[in-house]
Order: structure tokens, then C-alpha cells, then sequence
């Protein structure tokens, strides 16, 4: 058994020199190095932003969509859109565990992977032939590896496994609310969640509330996702804006939160463009978070400059501490919140398969 690099390295095709995220390819093969842990693959989640660029691309055409995803996955040897730069996460079982692996797995566990996609070695054996390029959530077979820096979760029992995984794979949102949130004094935080309806909108909505914010305004695109948050407690107030309209959007969350701009604004939507109505809506010396994927860092830091607006802006890194604990103690302990989060777990099946059917009649 050979020494690997515990931040992977020594998987890198090309280029040479590059850590695995930013490698054009890896190689999985199923060998594990002695501080590597080999997980037998049983489902893939891909990041919102990934299926949606995919699902749009190929027009919704589920066999098209599935045909792409596996040509990714065997020419670059992880699941990582060269598109939207994104990848997802997955579940298994582990099955093989490295001497030197400080990840603290066992073989049998059955676990998500906390790591990104784009960085996981990953060889599928099934050529992905029971899933019909229509969800997110990809059944699928063949190994993924992780490394001594990698991080991973042994699944909860009390959860459906595709619920514990649509929630894992965004517990970095609610844990790094609570932190910005968290840093100001209890009570005095007005917070703006945009995106507020999908899966990490709602978690940062709970995270918000639960680190003592004053006042939590919920952005969601259309009347039926207001009415998916109404009554949940989740929100003070619930705005309908489209997040690509900037004008609209700052004017809507202003006048929500009676003329002054959010302490905190979180940025959880799926789709690019977003990036200016978010600096619009934030107060002076404020911070944004901006966690979703779709976000350019040349219109977030140009468009900032522009407006000469102060405020923070944070990537939402995929990584707190304690992250995972926490999504879902937040889900557990919010009825509301879980049957949201399930509704927008199997609802988004269903409709992204209509709307699939409905684009290729
Ligand atoms: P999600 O459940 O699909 O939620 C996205 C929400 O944004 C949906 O409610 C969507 O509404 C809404 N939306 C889309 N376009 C909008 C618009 N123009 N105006 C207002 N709302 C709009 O997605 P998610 O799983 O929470 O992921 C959100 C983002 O986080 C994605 O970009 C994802 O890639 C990213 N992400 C980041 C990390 C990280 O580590 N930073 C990890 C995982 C995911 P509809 O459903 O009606 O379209």
C-alpha cells in the first residue's frame, strides 16, 4: 500500500502540479493509498447550480443530461461541471479504509461524503443506466475515494437517506449564518435571505433565527414559494422579487425592512446575476454572503466598487465546523422547516420530470 498526499495530490493527472478541485482530471483508481478511505458509491447529488446548467443546456432531454453527466465523470474522474465549476457530494459505504486514515470511518458505515464533487476520484460501474437524468439525486454505482483531509458524515438513522443528503450537501450555509449573524449583538441583525424558498434558503431562514436575529426577510421568486413560507415562522417578512432584478430586489428588501438595507444578506439562489441586487439590498457595512455557486466574483467585487458600497462580502465556503451537526439539528427541531424541505426535495423531482416531458412533447 502506497503513501498518498493527504490533500490528494498524488491523484492528479493534469495538470501537473494542481490539488485535486482545480485538476482537469483525477485518477480513481480503486487502490487505496494508506491514509485513503475507498467508499462504495450508492447515490450522486448534484449541486443545484450543475443540474440546472445541464438541465438547460440539453433543453430538459433526461437521457441527453445523463449522457453528459458520464462523459464528465469518466474523462475528468470525478463528477465536476466544467461549466459552473461545481460538482455536489454523494453517499455510501465505506469499504475500504487506509491504516494511516485519520477520518475516524469504519467499513459497513454508511455515510455522505462533505467534500466537493470536483474533488472526490470517482469511477462509476453502471454507466448511470437507473437514473433518468431528471433530479438532482443520482442512484448510481462504482467507488469514490477520500483522502486524509477530506470530510465525511455517517448518515442519521432518524432521516430518509436522500432527505439527510439534499440537507448535507448544503450545511455550510446555515453554520456560516449563524456565525456573520452570530458576530453582531443579539437582536440587533436585520438578515435577508434570498433564495429563501429552496433547500440552503431555508436552512440560512432557521440558522437566522436561531443566532437572534431581529428581523428575517425571506426573497422567493414567485406567489407559490410565498406560500410555501408562509406560516412556517421561518420569516418576518416574505418578498416576492426576481434576484436578477437588482432595482426591484433592493427596493422590495428596503421596504420590508422599513428603508434601510439588510446587516446580512445570504445569497441562496441557483442561477447567475444575482450579485448587484444583493450589494443593493445590504446596508452600508453590512455583509453579504454569497453562497451560491452561480455568483461571479468580477460582478460581485466590480459591482460593489461601482455602487461604492461597504460591505463585506463573503464566498460561502462549503466548511464550518460542525456544519453538518448542525443542518440537521436545525431540521429536526423545525417541524416546519423539514416538511419544507421535503416538499422541495420530492416536489423538485416531480416538476423538473414534468417540465422534461413538457419541453421534449
Ligand atoms: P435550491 O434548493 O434549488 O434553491 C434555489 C432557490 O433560488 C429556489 O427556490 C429557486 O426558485 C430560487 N431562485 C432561482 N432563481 C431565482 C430568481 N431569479 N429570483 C429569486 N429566486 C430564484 O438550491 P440549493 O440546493 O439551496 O443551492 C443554492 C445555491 O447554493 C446553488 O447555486 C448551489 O450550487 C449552491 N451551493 C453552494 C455550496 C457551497 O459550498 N457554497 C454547496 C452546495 C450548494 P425556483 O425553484 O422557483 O427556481
Amino acid at each position: 500500500m502506497s503513501t498518498g498526499s493527504p490533500v490528494g495530490s498524488h491523484r492528479v493527472v493534469s495538470p501537473a502540479g494542481a490539488l485535486p478541485q482545480a485538476a482537469d482530471r483525477l485518477d480513481p483508481d480503486p487502490d487505496i493509498a494508506d491514509d485513503e478511505v475507498r467508499i462504495s458509491v450508492e447515490r450522486l447529488n448534484l449541486d443545484a447550480a450543475s443540474y440546472r446548467q445541464l438541465h438547460d443546456a440539453h433543453g430538459g432531454d433526461g437521457e441527453a443530461i445523463r449522457a453528459e453527466v458520464r462523459a464528465i465523470i469518466e474523462r475528468r474522474g470525478k463528477m465536476h461541471n466544467p461549466v459552473t465549476g461545481s460538482g455536489g457530494m454523494l453517499i455510501g459505504t465505506v469499504d475500504a479504509v487506509g491504516p494511516r486514515s485519520p477520518l475516524g470511518l469504519k467499513t459497513g458505515q454508511k455515510v455522505a461524503t462533505l467534500v466537493s464533487l470536483t474533488l472526490t476520484p470517482l469511477r462509476i460501474d453502471d454507466r448511470l443506466a437507473r437514473w433518468d437524468g431528471r433530479s438532482e439525486q443520482v442512484p448510481t454505482s462504482g467507488h469514490a475515494i477520500l483522502f486524509a483531509r477530506s470530510i465525511a458524515a455517517v448518515l442519521p438513522d432518524d432521516l430518509p437517506e436522500h432527505l439527510a443528503l439534499a440537507v448535507l450537501d448544503v450545511c455550510g450555509a446555515p453554520a456560516l449564518v449563524r456565525r456573520v449573524v452570530g458576530r453582531r449583538p443579539e437582536g440587533a441583525a436585520t438578515v435577508a435571505v434570498i433564495g429563501a424558498a429552496g433547500k440552503s434558503g431555508s436552512l440560512s431562514l432557521a440558522a437566522a433565527r436561531d443566532a437572534g436575529a431581529a428581523q428575517v426577510v425571506a426573497v422567493v421568486r414567485d406567489e407559490i414559494e410565498a406560500a410555501q413560507l408562509r406560516g412556517s415562522g421561518l420569516a418576518d417578512e416574505i418578498v416576492v422579487a426576481d434576484a436578477t432584478d437588482p432595482l426591484l430586489l433592493a427596493k422590495k428588501v428596503n421596504k420590508a425592512l422599513d428603508g434601510g438595507g439588510a446587516d446580512v444578506t445570504v445569497v441562496c439562489v441557483d442561477v447567475p446575476g444575482c450579485e448587484h441586487g444583493a450589494i443593493l439590498a445590504t446596508a452600508t457595512g453590512g455583509t453579504i454572503v454569497f453562497f451560491s455557486m452561480a455568483t461571479s466574483f468580477p460582478a460581485a467585487a466590480l459591482g460593489a466598487e461601482g455602487l461604492a458600497a461597504d460591505v463585506e462580502m463573503l464566498i460561502g465556503n462549503g466548511y464550518v465546523p460542525g456544519h453538518a451537526d448542525y443542518a440537521l439539528e436545525l431540521l429536526r427541531a423545525n417541524p416546519h422547516l423539514k416538511d419544507l424541505f421535503i416538499d422541495r426535495v420530492d416536489h423538485a423531482n416531480r416538476q423538473l420530470a414534468s417540465l422534461s416531458e413538457e419541453e421534449q412533447a
